[in-house]
């Protein structure tokens, strides 16, 4: 086994043992939580030994990157692609044709470019927790407020694209505690109207067991399954 196999091996097996461990302290099933490798800036073979893992879900945050990796990895059409960077409109299309779930939607103006004919695509609302929290927060992006309402009756309204849920990251300046519980608030409010949105995408390498514990359903997990360079 190459080297590097082996270390991403023990890295995926810590990191499932820590979500098997997360969920049972939370009273839930392991299989609730779906592990996303989050993989931006690390090469295709990374993902390829991670595919021979038994890693299904992929998260890259680039278009062109992902798009690369998705060609690269063609061969292996059961994995699932996620999109979790800021979408930028001239994008959003052609970030329609590979990835499967997109977890970053903020605004309405990305829908008509992401919803391709022929295509069904996933999408999670990001939010951002400004109004949740009562705090103005340096948050990357996200919908607020009222605007995620909005933009799920949009989505709603739109055949090609199916509202899976809410995402979150969490504002360096608040405990990710604070989030998380303000983020699940958010989702409930969601949930009241779109009973289908059941995902809550939310948790990183430094705070999934905390995310977990706030019903987080997908963890996006980077650096402590690839190591840490970004
Ligand atoms: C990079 C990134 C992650 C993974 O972060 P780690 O701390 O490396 O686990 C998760 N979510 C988003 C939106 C990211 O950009």
């Amino acid at each position: 086994m190459s080297e590097r196999r082996q270390e991403l091996a023990q890295h995926w097996h810590d990191v499932q043992y820590r979500v098997t461990q997360a969920c049972l302290r939370a009273g839930r099933a392991a299989d609730e939580v779906t592990v996303i490798a989050v993989t931006k800036t690390w090469p295709a073979s990374d993902l390829r030994l991670l595919s021979e893992l038994g890693v299904r879900d992929f998260g890259e945050s680039k278009e062109q990157e992902g798009h690369a990796k998705f060609g690269d990895l063609a061969d292996r059409p059961s994995l699932h692609w996620h999109f979790i960077g800021q979408i930028q409109r001239n994008k959003a299309s052609r970030i329609a044709e590979w990835a499967d779930v997109i977890h970053s939607v903020d605004r309405i103006e990305l829908l008509a470019p992401l919803a391709r004919p022929g295509r069904s695509l996933d999408l999670l609302i990001q939010v951002n927790l400004d109004d949740a929290l009562g705090a103005r927060t340096r948050g990357r992006g996200g919908a607020s407020g009222e605007q995620v309402l909005a933009l799920a009756e949009a989505i709603a309204a739109t055949p090609a694209l199916h509202l899976r849920g809410l995402m979150l990251v969490p504002p360096a300046e608040i405990a990710p505690e604070r989030a998380f519980e303000a983020g699940a608030r958010v989702h409930q409010e969601l949930l009241a109207s779109y009973p289908e949105a059941r995902w809550f995408s939310a948790g990183m390498s430094s705070d999934f067991e905390t995310a977990i514990a706030y019903g987080a359903t997908h963890v996006r997990i980077g650096s402590s399954i690839l190591g840490s360079r970004y």
